[in-house]
């Protein structure tokens, strides 16, 4: 059987035609003369609305018709009688696919709590709120890959099992065929890992950078756009223990290509959610100011999301270094009443009420900090020249700030001095030999380069608005969260 897609139905539609979709009943209201049933098929937001008049449809059919239930309609389009849409469908026949026994179908036409819909992640897919997020993402994903090809870079596939442990030790998943009860032993007592599957310790990538670094040096300007594993312990509405990373590498970028890569990249990719999404994002809009009515007044934004969203593609983002940041933070309000929780002074890494505090309430609007100082960042950040302007040592850091996110985007220009490279690594206590691949960058042909890395959960949070991470992902991995 044929059918149409909602969306391309609602687009298209000319009185008089005969169709066929296929969805999911949202609704189904009876009144003396007619049924309604609200179809939806996931392709948009909207529903079409089919009438049957009372009495068409035989009783063991109605039954079957309730909210969850999958059917296929052919009908003829009408101007629609009722308020609310443009068109309907006057129902000709009707197949139920699968019904949805009413008495245990968890969705039911009314709002469920957020945290309730993570509980039947399997189904959350079916509600407004989550198709729309869902469409967002895609059309988010798609974009970073139409932004990335349309700007010459080359999308480079970096491994999910890593040997390099360089990068947050003690945060990685590891990976092992060795048998948990009774591994094999070397003579000291450890773990004798030369008997696993890779004849070496392995684990699950933190990002893909240094292998994307090593693409940057021969392709000249890469992307990648993956899933990336953590194990933090941190149970926050913005980490997640399994997200996407899209981490573009640049040969000859300094740091200031480097932000106005990340500042338009980002721009970009918003633009084109606001212009391919703008159903889903009217209702995730409209979903948010009916939160907001629950809040304190003081607790209220002052932008809706359309508006913010509009508001961050049009003005320009503040640029500061962090030693300025941080000489705003002390002479702030809140750190001279004592309401950060973290102290904050040059040198400490900024928390996340820090990073707020300057995007939300001092700028008010997104902010690049860079030159961070080098003891809060990774080995292979490339070191600044000694400066009057900061107490410390720096390097050419930057992290991309966001309202009600906090950093959004952490990158930097690299170290491409295989001195300076080195002997950064030994004062960290990292062994150059197990990075010798990725120091070799350094010996053969090295240049000045940089990159960033963006958590696609971040953006996809910022651009839908939602509160919690664990939203914008179809199946959220999460200490203790694993189930779906
Ligand atoms: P944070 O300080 O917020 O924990 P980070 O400094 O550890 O982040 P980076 O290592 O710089 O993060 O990673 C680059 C980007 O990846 C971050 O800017 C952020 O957008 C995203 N990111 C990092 N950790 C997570 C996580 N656990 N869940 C989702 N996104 C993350
Ligand atoms: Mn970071």
């Amino acid at each position: 059987m044929s059918y149409q897609s909602i969306q391309h139905v609602l687009k298209t539609a000319k009185s008089g035609t005969v169709v066929t979709i296929k969805g999911w009943v949202r609704t189904k209201r009876e009144s003396k003369n007619a049924v309604f049933i609200a179809l939806n098929d996931g392709s948009t937001i909207n529903t079409i609305q089919a009438v049957a008049e009372a009495g068409q449809l035989p009783d063991e059919t109605l039954k079957l018709i309730t909210t969850g239930a999958c059917l296929a309609i052919t009908g003829t389009i009408v101007e629609s009688q009722g308020a609310g849409q443009a068109i309907e469908l006057k129902l000709d026949t009707v197949h139920v696919y699968g019904p949805a026994d009413p008495e245990k179908y968890p969705l039911q036409p009314k709002r469920h709590s957020l945290e309730f819909l993570r509980e039947i992640a399997h189904l959350r897919p079916r509600t407004n709120t989550f198709s729309a997020i869902l469409r967002v993402r895609h059309a988010l994903a798609f974009a970073v890959h139409s932004y990335f090809n349309d700007n010459g870079f080359f999308y480079l596939n970096t491994p999910i099992i890593t040997a390099s442990d360089a990068e947050g030790a003690g945060e990685m998943f590891r990976v092992t065929t060795l048998d948990a009860t009774k591994p094999p032993l070397s003579d000291d007592g450890k773990v004798d890992y030369t008997q696993d599957f890779f004849g070496r310790e392995t684990n699950l990538t933190v990002s893909g950078q240094l292998e994307g670094e090593l693409g940057a040096m021969a392709l000249g300007k890469i992307y990648t756009f993956g899933p990336t594993f953590r194990a933090e312990n941190s149970n926050t509405t913005r980490h997640l223990a399994e997200f996407w990373m899209i981490e573009p590498e640049m040969a000859f970028f300094e740091l200031e290509d480097n932000m106005n890569l990340a500042e338009d990249f980002v721009k970009t990719v918003i633009r084109y959610a606001l212009q391919h999404c703008a159903d889903d994002l009217a209702f995730l809009d409209n979903r948010l100011k009916e939160e907001e009515k629950n809040k304190k007044k003081e607790e209220q934004s002052e932008l809706g999301l359309l508006d913010k969203l509009q508001f961050v593609i049009s003005n320009e983002f503040e640029r500061l270094t962090y030693t300025e940041a941080v000489k705003i933070l002390v002479n702030s309000k809140p750190a001279k009443k004592g309401q950060f929780q973290y102290e904050v002074s040059w040198g400490v890494d900024l928390q996340s009420e820090h990073e707020r505090y300057l995007v939300e309430k001092h700028f008010k609007k997104p902010v690049i900090l860079t030159n961070y100082p080098r003891d809060i960042k990774a080995f292979y950040m490339k070191q600044d020249e000694e400066s009057d302007a900061a107490p410390g040592r720096t390097v050419r850091a930057m992290d991309v700030l966001f309202p009600g996110i906090g950093e959004i985007i952490g990158g930097s220009q690299r170290e491409d001095d295989y001195e300076k490279l080195t002997a950064r690594m030994q004062e960290v206590g990292i062994d150059p030999e197990a990075l010798w691949w990725y120091l070799d960058t350094r010996r053969f042909g090295s240049a000045p380069h940089a990159g960033f890395g963006l958590g696609f959960e971040r953006l996809v949070l910022f651009v839908t608005g939602m509160g919690n991470i664990r939203d914008v992902i179809p199946f959220p991995r999460a200490p203790k969260t694993a189930e779906f």
